[in-house]
């Protein structure tokens, strides 16, 4: 007995928080937390942001939830938003990430079938991917830890190396319907695709008759300085998953496609109960309403930029603690020389939040309202922990 009766499956810290406030989390003691982890890329516009409060306690005094048997204008409203800022023509509204890939994914499969080649279905991916936990995108993303106990893999995906086109070009055969990528992958590191790669996919895609599959559930909404991290390169999908950011903290994802794309998601090949409801829709919206005003992504890359300033200093100072700095806008990775758990717990000690990944990286994933100042605190609770923890010139220096 573990002394609980919830499922084992996570592996929780012993800290509870009261309530939120901006950049900040805050202990039923009243002991204040700079979040740096941000509910894992959720909470973009950090915690109680007015505007997002006041859409989501307005809709709740009209309406939760009508189902999609009927009209939602909310969620006409913010399809047509988001198609308006993206390559994308249609978008398809579910409640987490995994079920915007699951959509994604679905959707390729049906382009397909529909133009008379049913026999291509198979996705290739990348390692080190991440696209969620349900039994086709733990098979997507090919890790084993998530795959091992759940039964055969469900079939339909060929992984290969990170970054790597020309292996990505070999592994496609006939049954071959889509490549599937996070433009920089969150859990496996902040590792981003070079735009050369990217180039060499999309035009692999074209030549083939593939569809560009985008999972930007982490990197996209804003994180790092443009809407989409695929907007940093001329490249462009035929489909991508978004969620995590979308709802500012409540839950929604979403899977935007192009017309042609679409083509095979007709009336009820694919559906969803909670998807896009009156609540989700009227937070999506309000995050737009911020994300998308001028000079809002401007700020983001910029406030990105003297984050990895610092942070570079720090990894200069210390680098028996930090290794490298990676990342894009305010998405960014510490690759850590000691484990990253010991620098997580050195954080938190310094009462700043961070998020593992995988490659022995600390992601840094504040809110995108984050201010300058909360920056230059951040720093230098970072430096104090890196201090800590360094053998060397920073053990001399105290
Ligand atoms: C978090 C995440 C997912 C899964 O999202 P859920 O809402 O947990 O289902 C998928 N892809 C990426 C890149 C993610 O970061």
């Amino acid at each position: 007995m573990s002394g609980s009766a919830l499922f084992d499956t996570y592996a929780r810290m012993p800290l509870a928080f009261e309530r939120g406030e901006g950049s900040w989390l805050v202990t039923a003691d009243e002991v204040r937390y700079l979040d740096f982890a941000g509910g894992i890329a959720v909470n973009a516009l950090g915690h109680g942001h007015p505007h997002l409060v006041a859409a989501l306690t307005e809709q709740a005094g009209k309406l939760w939830h009508i189902s999609n048997l009927y009209e939602i204008p909310g969620q006409k409203r913010l399809g047509e938003r988001l198609a308006q800022v993206s390559f994308a023509d249609r978008v398809f509204f579910a409640n987490s990430g995994a079920e915007a890939l699951e959509a994604g994914i679905k959707t390729a499969r049906r382009y397909h079938h529909v133009n008379g080649r049913p026999e291509r279905y198979r996705i290739i991916t990348f390692e080190g991917a991440f696209h969620g936990r349900t039994l086709a995108t733990i098979a997507a993303g090919g890790q084993k830890k998530y795959i091992e106990g759940f039964g055969p893999k469900v079939d339909g995906f060929d992984q290969v190396a990170f970054d790597d086109a020309a292996a990505a070009e070999r592994a496609i055969t006939p049954e071959t319907a889509a490549i599937l990528l996070e433009p920089i992958q969150g859990e496996g590191g902040v590792r981003g695709f070079s735009h050369a790669t990217l180039k060499r996919l999309r035009a692999l895609c074209d030549e083939h008759d593939l569809l560009l599959i985008f999972d930007e559930v982490q990197c996209g909404l804003g994180r790092t300085g443009r809407f989409f991290a695929h907007q940093w390169t001329e490249v462009t999908p035929d489909i991508a998953a978004v969620a995590k950011a979308l709802g500012g903290g409540f839950p929604v994802g979403a899977c935007l496609a192009t017309e042609e794309a679409a083509a095979g998601m007709t009336a009820g090949v694919h559906g969803t109960t909670f998807g896009g409801n009156p609540l989700a829709m009227a937070v999506g919206n309000a995050v737009l309403d911020v994300v998308l005003e001028e000079g809002f992504l401007d700020q983001v890359a910029h406030k990105g930029l003297l984050l990895k300033q610092g942070l570079a200093a720090i990894a200069d100072d210390f680098p028996d603690v930090i290794e490298g700095i990676r990342g894009e806008g305010l998405m960014i990775g510490l690759r850590c020389k000691v484990p990253n758990a010991m620098l997580q717990q050195a954080l938190r000690e310094e009462k700043l939040l961070s998020v593992p990944a995988g490659d022995n990286v600390l992601r840094l994933l504040p809110p995108l309202t984050v201010s300058e100042d909360e920056i230059r605190l951040a720093l230098e609770r970072i430096r104090a922990a890196a201090q800590d923890l360094s053998l060397g010139a920073g053990a001399a220096a105290r």
